[in-house]
């Protein structure tokens, strides 16, 4: 299967510091890829250029086979939806509003949102459990809630690749694991692609079918995560022994420190 999303040798440098240096990656139709990686060794910027935020000065971006620096922003918007690490609202909007706001890049100028934006917003909360929460205000929401409805934002965008920066970051188990359980099934039900940075080895290696390592802006390691999470990869990257096992219940690999 040709893949949704091409990264061919790709760099991209803040002032003169390369940040991600001659990165390769495909991402398939259908496929849950994570990144992993310490702080500082790209993944954000790897996210951003990938939804055309930045735009490298090495290398290119393929969407769906087409240079990413040929599409306007909306029509980067119609294919790729990011789930930003850190996301504030100054303005306390429904999360209605906010899943509305998804829908932003297919309307056009000066148009209102119209009934099939209201569906694909309805159908957005749906998918991720949040019908209840539709007019409760974004300030409000506890964080496994907010990261749902911002979730919901992304899929009311109609995206065929979801880009997630640390999505279980400040959430508890059980919230981790609804997160994963959502995107899971967004990719191996409904067929999209979904690109998660996260620093969860375990449960990303639980969900994922494949995994990018990196240091310094380039990819360590890369494949299916018993490929990629070994004590050997994890030492050099994380610069942290650690011993691995098998998670007794999903069989993939869990890692312990030392
Ligand atoms: P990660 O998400 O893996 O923690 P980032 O992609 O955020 O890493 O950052 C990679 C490197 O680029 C880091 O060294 C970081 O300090 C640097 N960096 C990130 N954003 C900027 C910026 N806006 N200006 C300058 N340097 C930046
Ligand atoms: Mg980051």
């Amino acid at each position: 299967m040709d893949p949704v999303l091409s990264l061919k040798k790709v760099g991209f440098r803040y002032d003169g510091f390369w940040a991600i240096r001659d990165l390769d990656l495909d991402v398939k139709p259908g496929e849950l890829l994570a990144v992993l990686g310490p702080n500082g060794s790209g993944k954000s910027t790897l996210l951003k250029v990938v939804d055309g935020i930045l735009t490298p000065q090495e290398g290119e971006v393929l969407l769906k086979d087409r240079p990413v620096s040929g599409y306007t922003r909306s029509d980067v918007a119609k294919e790729v939806a990011m789930v930003a690490q850190e996301t504030h609202f100054y303005f306390s909007f429904s999360a209605l509003e906010v899943v509305l706001m998804g829908r932003f890049p297919r309307l056009g100028r000066f148009q209102f949102e119209g009934a099939r934006d209201m569906e694909a917003a309805s159908r957005a909360l749906q998918a991720t459990q949040c019908l209840d929460l539709a007019e409760r205000s974004i300030h409000e929401l506890s964080g496994g809630e907010k990261q749902r409805v911002l979730i919901a934002r992304a899929l009311a965008q109609e995206p065929t690749v979801i880009l997630l920066d640390e999505p279980t970051s400040f959430l508890d188990l059980r919230f981790k694991k609804e997160i994963f359980d959502l995107i899971s099934s967004l990719t191996h039900e409904r067929g999209l692609s979904v690109v998660v940075v996260s620093h969860d080895i375990d449960l990303a290696s639980q969900y994922c079918d494949r995994m990018v390592m990196l240091k310094d802006g380039r990819v360590y390691s890369t494949g299916v995560p018993e490929e990629v999470i070994t004590a050997s990869n994890i030492k050099a990257v994380y610069e942290c022994p650690v011993i691995i096992d098998k998670n007794p219940a999903a069989g993939s690999p869990r890692v312990s420190l030392v």
